[in-house]
């Protein structure tokens, strides 16, 4: 699998037309909340569960996430609903256990990808996988250091790569948590037309009354994919509650998205 469509095959089980979508909660927080959302997801075109397990955290002092322990719970949501498993690894500690139950596919984070010593750590505890692993920018605006992660992970041998554009902090007060500069992932499919890449709505967003609009945009862009934050209850997660829109919500959004393709 090297290609978009050899990747769109596999998420999405030959339905090669169809946006990729992941989706779950910003953070595992009990069994029971892993359990309930992947069996909702489950009735969604959502065909990767993604759950943050290992939290990098701007400040001390906040949730850190509940770690390992975790990945039981994503391993048995996996075998009760069939659906691929997504997490964010930031150490070769994390890969390894990843690995060791059965995860899908591993996400570098924008904290992650700003170092290339860190980066290149992961890398070499990637050697030969077949898993996909999807790096997200880095959260200042360096398309080199974007590319330079990806390069890092080619180099190591793995195969199976995309992108994931989560916007790029600002100092400035913008209605965004974090802005698109949408001409950094424009540069990057230009100059990569192969390489898978999804939208983060909801970190770009930072609220969720503007995941539908960013949506929609990535897909215009022809972005292969959507990665969303999504929780039964949204208000009390225990991290990114303000960004966070219900299975019921994602349904009905997936299900507009695809109307307004179709029509556009
Ligand atoms: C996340 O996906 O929950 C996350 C921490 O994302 P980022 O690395 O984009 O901030
Ligand atoms: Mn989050």
């Amino acid at each position: 699998m090297k290609n978009k469509k050899e990747f769109r095959n596999w998420l999405n089980g030959y339905n090669s037309d169809h946006p990729l979508v992941i989706a779950g909660p910003c953070s595992a927080e009990t069994e029971d909340q892993v359990i309930r959302i992947a069996h909702q997801l489950r009735n969604s075109d959502a065909t990767v569960m993604r759950a943050g397990i290992w939290k990098p955290r701007t400040r001390p002092g906040n949730f850190e996430g509940v770690g390992a322990l975790g990945l039981k719970w994503l391993q048995r949501a996996k075998n009760e609903t069939g659906m691929k498993i997504a997490i964010e690894v930031a150490n070769p500690y994390h890969v390894e256990l990843a690995l060791q139950h059965e995860i899908d596919i591993l996400w570098i984070g924008a904290r992650s990808t700003v170092s290339p010593f860190i980066v290149q750590e992961i890398a070499n505890a990637c050697k030969g996988i077949d898993n996909p692993v999807l790096i997200k920018n880095p959260i200042n605006p360096d398309l080199a250091l974007w590319l330079g992660a990806v390069e890092r992970f080619h180099m190591a041998g793995v195969n199976n790569l995309g992108v994931i554009h989560r916007g790029f902090s600002t100092f400035e007060k913008t209605r965004y948590r974090n802005i698109p500069e949408w001409q950094i992932p424009i540069d990057l499919q230009s100059r990569f037309p192969d390489l898978p890449i999804f939208l983060d709505p909801s970190h770009i967003a930072g609220r969720r009354d503007l995941i539908f609009d960013l949506c929609q945009i990535g897909l215009d862009l022809n972005f292969d994919g959507l990665i969303i934050e999504s929780h039964y209850d949204p208000d009390n997660a225990w991290s990114d509650a303000a960004q966070q829109i219900t299975p019921d919500m994602l349904i009905q959004y997936l299900n507009y998205l695809k109307l307004r393709k179709e029509i556009g």
